[in-house]
């Protein structure tokens, strides 16, 4: 089964997670969108309201998983018998802290990495945006799924 583990804060998940998603979904049989649990980390969204938005979007996909993870990405590829690690890629900023973790990913457990670049559309989109808006009183309705505009 080629199964890709998609990783990230989804703190919250956005318009651009959801087009990453969506279009590697023809490419595997299965992607567990996971997510990373960081206990230094401070998030907007706890991991129940962060679990609750993408499982409430994939409902009827029943190719896509979500699962909740600590540790390293690739242990928990290998716990998940998955040999692949989705990306996206938004700028070159993006592609210069992801080369080298893939690099490593690639050399520690033999991950492979699956970059897409990001649509024009939604490549403006990321998490930390939609917090600086919402913690702001802006309207996110334009950045995240309609669930995620509707419940926070
Ligand atoms: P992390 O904290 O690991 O960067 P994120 O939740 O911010 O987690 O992002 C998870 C993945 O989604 C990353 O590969 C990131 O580059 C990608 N991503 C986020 N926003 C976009 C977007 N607008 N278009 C394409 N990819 C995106």
């Amino acid at each position: 089964m080629r199964r890709a583990v998609f990783p990230g804060s989804f703190d919250p998940i956005t318009l651009g997670h959801l087009n990453i998603i969506e279009r590697a979904l023809p490419l595997f049989d299965e992607i567990i969108i996971a997510i990373g649990v960081n206990a230094e980390k401070k998030y907007m969204w706890s991991l129940e309201e962060r679990t609750a938005f993408i499982e409430k979007i994939f409902t009827k996909e029943a190719k896509i998983k979500v699962k909740t993870y600590n540790g390293l990405t690739v242990h928990f590829c290998k716990t998940e018998k998955a040999d692949f690690i989705l990306r996206g890629l938004r700028n070159t900023s993006d592609f210069n802290y992801e080369q080298s973790i893939a690099q490593t990913n690639a050399a520690m457990e033999g991950i492979e990495s699956i970059f897409l670049v990001a649509s024009p559309a939604i490549a403006h989109i990321s998490s930390s945006i939609v917090r600086d808006v919402q913690r702001n009183g802006g309207n996110i309705s334009e950045m995240v799924p309609t669930n995620v505009q509707k419940e926070s």
